[in-house]
């Protein structure tokens, strides 16, 4: 089963993608975090990006398709791939669909989170993760049961995206809604849309999620 999980900055993506990867053994695709690997490895890419990502803006279709059709090509499928903030764009989308072809694969649903825009603002502000596992925190709905120890591993080591700030978000949304929102009408004309409600707490949208998958 191959999915994409399709909505605006901070909907819950990541964390959802998370659950789906321990609970049905599939494996996420988030080309952000890619794109983050690269930077952090300092390979040329990397520091190509780099600049457009703290600001906001996507970086190009080329790059992140090479990063796709590379993951593709490692066979590492699993129960299914879970496609995490990728594709964003229609030329992306349709790069996806050759991809999966070519593969003899298809792909099985595209489910839209829905969170209004002020839930964005505030999620992604207050939003950190482990440095270790990457497991998300955030500073008012979701701290560590221990300040400052993360549930998951133990570390004490935090980060914060770069990018997780007012103004970034603010071109990172005007890109969601000019850019990507497009392909809620591209998979909804394809009949593989299932749009759910993205606010509420965690276990709430996750069932949320495996209801439209088991549909
Ligand atoms: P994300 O972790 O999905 O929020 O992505 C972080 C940043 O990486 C985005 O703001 C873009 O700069 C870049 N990025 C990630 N995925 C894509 C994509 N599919 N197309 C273009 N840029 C992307």
């Amino acid at each position: 089963m191959n999915i994409i999980l399709l909505g605006p900055p901070g909907a819950g993506k990541g964390t959802q993608a998370h659950r789906l990867v321990a609970e049905r053994g599939m494996v996420q695709l988030s080309t952000g975090d890619m794109l983050r690997a690269a930077r952090t490895s300092g390979t040329e890419m990397g520091k190509q990006v780099a600049a457009v990502m703290d600001r906001g803006d996507l970086v190009t279709d080329e790059i992140v398709i090479g990063l796709i059709a590379e993951q593709l090509d490692s066979g590492a499928g699993g129960k299914g791939f879970i496609f995490d903030g990728f594709p964003r764009t229609l030329a992306q989308a349709d790069a996806l669909g050759d991809l999966l072809e070519s593969k003899g694969q298809t792909l099985h649903a595209v489910v839209e989170m829905k969170v209004n825009d002020e839930a964005l603002v505030s999620r992604i502000t207050g939003r950190y993760t482990c440095s270790e596992c990457d497991a998300v925190y955030h500073d008012v709905t979701k701290k560590p049961v221990k300040d400052g120890e993360c549930d998951a591993c133990g570390s004490h080591d935090f980060t914060r995206r770069a990018d997780d700030n007012e103004e970034s978000l603010r071109t990172r949304l005007m890109n969601y809604y000019r850019d990507t929102s497009p392909l809620i009408g591209y998979y909804y004309a394809k009949g593989q849309l299932k749009r759910i409600d993205g606010l509420g707490e965690i276990d709430e949208v996750a069932a949320r999620v495996a209801g439209a998958l088991d549909e």
